[in-house]
């Protein structure tokens, strides 16, 4: 897993009327990781796309609740990263779309080890394109440093062994076409080079992306149009997406943790599609063939840590064993007509939530075109489709139960930050 920072150079936030409190974090999911000397999609129909050289740290070993001063002890050295990115009109809520075309996360191509990088506050990064130089920063205008990073990350989300954390792009974004030659470089990383190509030459490389090692879980903000009024959104034109860390995922009679003093924690009961073959640019009339069946899930949030930059920050939903999967995958034939389905949240027995699947306002082959349109799907990768109306605070103790018709009960207890330590 690849976690980027956005808004980390100084001269970004200066402008900004509400800078962020926290660091402005996003997922690089498996589709986008791509190697040195690979393609790089330029997407029919863009006029152009925009590298983001970055510093990736490279994480040596679990990382959980780290303290900041003992940070470096658990990287394992540095790397360079490309966060390739669709040109964003504003920090508010941008679609993942525009960082999550397939190829758009070049890394590497080594990991140089910690003892032999002087001051990784000190590395100036260099980006070229055709060989020239059009953009350029240094690391020690990072305003959230490495070992604040890994320390924010890590009070809610546990680090695994190669795990990285591009740590910002400079200002100064340039644009690319297809045809172009784009290489990041820092005197103490080497370079890493991509070639941007069209997505006709993209397909006919037959580039294979790397293996991911775990799915891809996608889940919808505001695709029920009740959900939204009752958050005082307008239901979006666009789908609503984030990306969730794969270590948020908990299964069936587990428990989840409600952080200490924080004033609102909410279930979110929400149908989730399962992909059964790989899929990439499906129309929507074929787009069901590509399922393999669904389950549930419970999409918890901690509202208190919702800010507006990029949807949402990861500390609200991204969280360790923060969402309920399960409690098993129903094969879509045993699904009649998954756009007809109740759903219902209970808390200690009392329904609380009750919607239905036919109030999307997004589908099911909606937004699996508009998800491959430019993330390539594969089996076992997940879409969380979204909430009905009917959210309410709980609290250590609650038993949340969510029920869809003819998938089961996802059954979950919410536990105190003292209880969730102890179990660890
Ligand atoms: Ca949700």
């Amino acid at each position: 897993m690849v976690i980027g920072v956005a808004l980390n150079f100084a001269s970004e936030i200066s402008g900004l009327a509400e800078p962020p409190k926290t660091p402005v974090l996003y997922i690089k999911p498996a589709n986008t990781l791509t190697s040195h000397l690979s393609p790089v999609l330029h997407p029919d129909g863009i006029p152009a796309i925009q590298p983001g050289p970055s510093l990736a740290v490279v994480m040596a070993r679990r990382a959980r609740r780290v303290d900041r001063r003992e940070a470096f002890d658990f990287v394992k050295g540095y790397t360079l990263f490309n966060d390739f990115s669709l040109k964003e009109t504003s920090h508010f809520r941008p679609p993942v779309r525009t960082k999550c075309f397939d190829s758009f996360g070049p890394l590497g191509p080594a990991v140089i080890s910690r003892d032999r990088v002087a001051d990784p506050h000190d590395v100036t990064l260099r980006c070229r394109v055709n060989g020239e130089l059009r953009q350029q920063g240094t690391t020690r205008d990072l305003v959230w440093k490495i070992p604040e990073l890994i320390e924010h990350i890590t009070t809610f989300l546990t680090l695994e062994e190669d795990d990285a954390i591009a740590v910002g792009v400079p200002p100064g974004r340039v644009d690319v076409v297809a045809g172009d030659r784009v290489t990041v470089e820092a005197d103490e990383l080497g370079s890493l080079t991509s070639q941007v190509v069209t997505e006709l030459e993209f397909r006919e490389s037959g580039t294979p992306l790397s293996a991911p090692k775990q799915p891809t879980f996608l889940a919808l903000g505001l695709n029920y149009a009740d959900h939204a009024s009752e958050l005082r959104f307008r239901a979006p034109e666009e789908p609503l997406l984030f990306l969730k860390a794969p270590g948020s995922l908990t299964g069936h009679d587990q428990v989840s943790c409600r952080p200490d003093g924080v004033e609102m924690m909410h279930y979110e009961g929400e149908l989730v599609v399962v992909i059964g073959e790989t899929a990439s640019k499906v129309k929507r009339a074929e787009a069901m063939d590509y399922v393999h069946g669904y389950t549930i899930a419970n999409d918890y949030a901690v509202r208190d840590y919702l800010e507006n930059y990029y949807r949402p920050n990861l500390r609200v939903k991204s969280r360790d064993g923060l969402t309920p999967l399960g409690p098993r995958i129903v094969e879509k034939a045993l699904v009649a007509n998954p756009q007809a389905l109740e759903i219902r949240t209970s808390v200690n027995g009392e329904i609380r939530q009750r919607g239905n699947t036919r109030d999307m306002v997004f589908d099911i082959p909606f937004l699996l075109e508009y998800v491959t349109s430019f993330m390539t799907l594969r089996p076992f990768d997940m879409i969380s489709t979204g909430t009905p109306k009917g959210l309410s605070n709980v609290v250590p103790g609650d038993e949340v139960v969510v029920e869809i018709d003819g998938l089961g009960r996802l059954s979950n207890r919410i536990v105190s930050e003292t209880e969730w330590r102890s179990l660890e």
